[in-house]
């Protein structure tokens, strides 16, 4: 079968592929059953000892070796590939889906990647510097190795492309504003979009009847509003550090704290920038980033590092409840709250803590099913909560996907 027929196949698969500074996460999913084939990692990029892990099917490949760069660890995925038993030539791959965070004012829809978008993102590493050049570097590598393939970027920044000016905009002097291209931007898009359609679809609502709030919590944390299927505020801002508390990451502070560091404590802007960065949010002030062990710390009661997880689980958890009590008053009217990602889909104390005591509001969650063991997606709200609360698992290889083969679609 040519490629360009092989786009149309119903058991075509996509290579997903989301490279970090020092990670690559990669998966092969088919986007019409939503099957996911494959999945891997290959962690500690250009340190001693690399990790590389590979699941297919019920096969699972390890391997615990350098690997120098992010060329060096494609080549080792599709090695550990053909090792698990596959073939990419076989299993109807039909294109490359690259997340990139930041497509900045002028790259939002999925795009087919040529060298003037690889150009362009290129361009936008001062306004994503953590994220957009290793992201760069992996779609290089992987056009290199996979040249007869469509390669295709799906920006996390998309869905809030279009946010309304008065939640896009800092109240800062516009002609900077401007020239410097700041405004509210917002990440994890494609989650945010994919969990309320699923919302939608979950409780046969039309999507456009529905007032919205999603709560995206897994390392990274960010929270949207979104009305009839458009967002009209979210957390994140010109880069993912505004916000939630996060695994690592400091979500809001006061910008001062910058100036006073950068003047008082002599530390250079880069120093700051990792400090909030890495060694923020729960982390930072807790001791884990990990919220099992947040909670293990705190279960032990060993002082005073359980006073330390614990202050940061609470400063966790008031940030959110904050942003909660933001949206429902930004939307007036809440139908769905849905909490997703690792924490979010995990964690029942953190649903609860998030939610109690906001019955007034319209938002009540049921004890029992907050803490049912169940997967998927679920209600736990209660029967007469005005709200309706749910749980719903995120999946954004799977929207990258179907967002590569629908560019393929029209191309
Ligand atoms: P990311 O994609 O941003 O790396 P995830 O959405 O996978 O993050 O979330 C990872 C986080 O989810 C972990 O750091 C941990 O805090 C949390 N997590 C995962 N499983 C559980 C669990 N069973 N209970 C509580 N928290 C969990």
């Amino acid at each position: 079968m040519k490629l360009a027929d092989q786009h149309r196949s119903s058991n075509r698969t996509v290579l997903v592929v989301n490279s970090g500074s020092s990670s690559v996460k990669f998966s092969l999913v088919q986007p019409d059953s939503g099957i996911e084939m494959a999945a891997g990692i290959v962690e500690r990029i250009g340190e001693q000892q690399s990790r590389a892990r590979l699941e297919f099917g019920c096969r699972e490949v390890e391997r615990d070796t350098p690997v120098a760069d992010h060329d060096a660890a494609l080549r080792l995925i599709f090695d550990m590939f053909d090792e698990a038993g596959g073939n990419l030539e076989t299993v109807g791959l039909v294109a490359v889906g690259h997340r990139l965070v930041h497509g900045g004012r002028e790259l939002y829809e999925p795009t087919l990647i040529d060298d003037a978008v690889v150009a362009k993102a290129r361009e936008l590493a001062p306004l994503a510097p953590l994220h957009n050049p290793p992201a760069v570097l992996g779609v290089e590598v992987a056009r290199k190795m996979l040249p007869d393939l469509p390669h295709v970027a799906v920006f996390d920044t998309a869905f809030f492309h279009d946010l309304p000016a008065a939640s896009a905009s800092y109240a800062i002097d516009r002609a900077v504003a401007e020239k410097w291209r700041i405004r509210r931007y917002g990440f994890h898009g494609t989650s945010h979009q994919y969990v309320s359609e699923q919302a939608a679809e979950f409780l046969d609502m039309p999507l456009d009847k529905l007032n919205q709030i999603v709560l995206h919590l897994g390392n990274g944390a960010s929270a949207s509003a979104i009305a009839g299927g458009r967002p009209v505020d979210t957390s994140m801002g010109l880069t993912p550090m505004e916000g939630l508390v996060m695994g690592t990451r400091s979500g809001d502070l006061d910008p001062g704290i910058i100036f006073y560091l950068a003047r008082t404590a002599d530390m250079a802007v880069e120093d700051i920038e990792t400090m909030l960065n890495r060694r923020s949010g729960v982390l930072g002030m807790g001791g884990d980033n990990d919220f099992r062990e947040l909670h293990r710390i705190i279960a032990a009661g060993s002082e005073p590092e359980a006073a330390h997880a614990r202050l940061a689980y609470d400063v966790y958890i008031h940030r959110l409840r904050k942003y909660i009590g933001a949206y429902l008053a930004v939307l007036g009217d809440t139908h769905v709250i849905t909490f997703t990602a690792g924490v979010g889909e995990n964690d029942a104390k953190v649903r609860r803590d998030a939610l109690t005591g906001l019955a007034p509001l319209g938002v009540e969650i049921d004890e029992h099913l907050n803490e049912s063991p169940a997967r998927g997606a679920r209600v736990i709200s209660a029967e007469n909560s005005p709200t309706t609360v749910l749980v719903i698992p995120t999946d954004e290889e799977l929207a990258i996907a179907r967002a590569c083969v629908a560019v393929l679609e029209v191309a």
